[in-house]
């Protein structure tokens, strides 16, 4: 069984009437829904408002992918959270970035750029799958439309990824890497850009499927988990 976390910030569907009628109960209870009807997945989900933000020792112990949804809150995610996420990252938990999640606290500090980029609200994107023999991109077509999204453009500040799996193009004539993947110790981390919470993008069955597939892929065997040694090995003979 992979077991999932989804965290969410969960401001935009109390606060705002048009975001709760796409998502009644949270952007994670609609991921959380679509991951729990595979038999390998099992969910929890997790918010900001919960104590340590619903993401305490316990529950980062017994997560093999946590999911992760934010934008508007980034700041008011204690410093705490954001080390323990990191610690059990390097230590081989997965990690699936969404949407406005690369400003997070937490994209941050494991891949040490601004992660700044260009956006524009209301415009339509073209997804365009350019790996697809990756296992993130298994039963997903070439290309899919989504009517209506948040542009996100390029020059996208972060690290070299490891693999640029999919290219966003919008209706604006900008380009973005919408999917990519980076490691940080032991920790397989994918990002994947689509996911505005004032369109539908998680009800989209290719999203659903990246995303599924992304958790499959970003989780690691039980026997490859465990903190990352730091102590100096004694030379090899011979
Ligand atoms: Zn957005």
């Amino acid at each position: 069984m992979i077991r999932v976390t989804v965290w969410n910030e969960y401001l935009h569907e109390i606060n705002q009437p048009e975001v709760a009628a796409i998502y009644p109960e949270g952007i994670h209870g609609c991921i959380a829904e679509f991951l729990g009807r595979n038999e390998d997945i099992t969910v929890r989900t997790a918010t900001l408002s919960m104590p340590q933000n619903g993401l305490p020792e316990e529950v980062l112990e017994n997560t093999d992918v946590l999911i992760w949804w934010g934008h508007m809150a980034h700041d008011r995610v204690e410093d705490e959270t954001v080390m323990r996420v990191h610690r059990h990252v390097l230590s081989g938990m997965g990690l699936v970035a969404l949407h406005s999640a690369h400003h997070s606290k937490v994209m941050k500090t494991l891949l040490g750029t601004t992660l700044n980029l260009k956006w524009r609200h209301g415009d339509r994107e073209r997804v365009w799958c350019i790996a697809p023999a990756h296992p993130i991109a298994k039963g997903v077509p070439q290309q899919f439309l989504l009517p209506c999204e948040e542009m996100y453009g390029e020059p996208f500040d972060i690290p070299t990824p490891d693999e640029t799996l999919f290219l966003g193009w919008f209706s604006g004539g900008e380009v973005f890497r919408s999917g990519v993947t980076f490691t940080r110790g032991k920790g397989r981390i994918f990002y994947f850009q689509p996911g505005h919470e004032e369109y539908p993008i998680y009800h989209d069955e290719n999203v659903q499927r990246i995303i599924t597939n992304g958790v499959r892929w970003a989780c690691i065997s039980d026997i490859s988990r465990g903190e990352i040694p730091v102590e100096n090995p004694e030379p090899l003979e011979g």
